[in-house]
């Protein structure tokens, strides 16, 4: 091993054991025509396959390729920040192991970064072979995200992106648990730039984000940038509230001129307008609650359970 590393590849594994030696394969050749020193450091998710052997076996044939295992699935961006807290290198290149995050890209992000880029993002071009849900959830998601933050945070861009040793250095400054890693990355300014690839689909396994997974990382995304949600629900409560007013109003105007009415649809919409929008309303300001909660409790974000010698 060299004293020096100048390039860290940090890759999360959940359950990848069918892609990591094809990952390997392509990946190693374009890491060695670089002429530079580098490591690949693998963060195994609390996977339940053989992962993390294969990661072990890997590390005796290439030193360079090291590994940490997590004590249990902790989640995509919580790996990735376990992995970065390793990364010794003078920049650092997070990638998925499913190959979408193609290594061929990653002389292209160094040359960004040798331009004097410090955060290197990616966007990728959707190749045909994307499931439509997949597509549609992903832009609805990024268009809901633009409207409700107060961070841009760019369509299609994705957790594949290189940072300078002095970007890192900022990022690994946040203390947050929830973690929306693009969404961070927005805010945290430097000079940053997007350079486009083609996504191929996951050839091999499915994707680790279950409907529930992506429904929890979108509400991450959405609460920790951006208060709107609370103002929607109080906007929303003021405008039923006056709407409520004048139908009062007219209500006691109707009684003092004697003519009652039969009434039953009325008082059944408005029970049920006004249910709802409480109902909403407190679940807003539960799911931020909750963050709160979460916070608060100050746990330590991540345990490693094993690691490469
Ligand atoms: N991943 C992880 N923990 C999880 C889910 C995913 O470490 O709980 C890893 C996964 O092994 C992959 C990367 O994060 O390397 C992205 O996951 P995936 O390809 O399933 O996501 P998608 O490409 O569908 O957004
Ligand atoms: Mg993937």
């Amino acid at each position: 091993m060299q004293d020096k590393t100048e390039i860290s590849v940090i890759i999360p594994l959940y359950n990848e054991e069918d892609n990591i030696e094809r990952l390997i394969q392509i990946l190693l050749p374009v890491l060695n025509q670089l002429n530079r020193s580098w490591e690949i450091i693998f963060i195994d998710d609390g996977s339940k396959d053989r992962s993390f052997e294969l990661v072990k076996e890997i590390h005796e044939q290439n030193p360079d390729v090291t590994g940490i295992a997590l004590s249990r699935n902790f989640g995509h961006q919580i790996a990735l920040l376990a992995g970065l807290h390793r990364a010794k290198g003078d920049v650092v290149i997070m990638m998925d192991a499913d190959l979408q995050h193609p290594p061929e890209v990653i002389p292209r992000l160094l040359e960004a970064s040798s331009r004097g880029y410090d955060i290197v993002n990616t966007r990728r071009i959707d190749a045909k072979g994307t499931g439509w849900f997949k597509k549609v959830s992903s832009r609805g998601f990024y268009r809901l995200m633009n409207f409700l933050s107060d961070i841009p945070i760019t369509e299609s861009s994705s957790d594949f992106r290189l940072m300078s040793k002095k970007a890192l250095g900022a990022f690994l400054k946040f203390q947050e648990r929830d973690r929306f890693t693009r969404g961070l990355i927005s805010w945290m300014g430097f000079n940053q730039t997007i350079i486009d690839y083609e996504c191929p689909p996951r050839l091999i396994g499915t994707s680790k984000y279950t409907l529930r997974k992506m429904l929890h990382f979108a509400l991450d995304g959405i609460t920790s940038f951006s208060a709107k949600p609370l103002r929607i629900a109080s906007y929303s409560g003021m405008i039923v509230f006056f709407i409520g007013l004048l139908y009062a109003l007219f209500a006691i105007i109707q009684y003092f001129r004697g003519a009652n009415m039969p009434g039953w649809t009325s008082l059944l919409v408005t029970v049920l307008i006004i249910g709802g929008i409480q109902l909403l309303a407190i679940g807003i300001i539960g799911e931020y609650l909750a963050r709160i909660f979460h916070e608060s409790k100050a746990r330590p974000i991540y345990f490693i359970k094993d690691q490469t010698p």
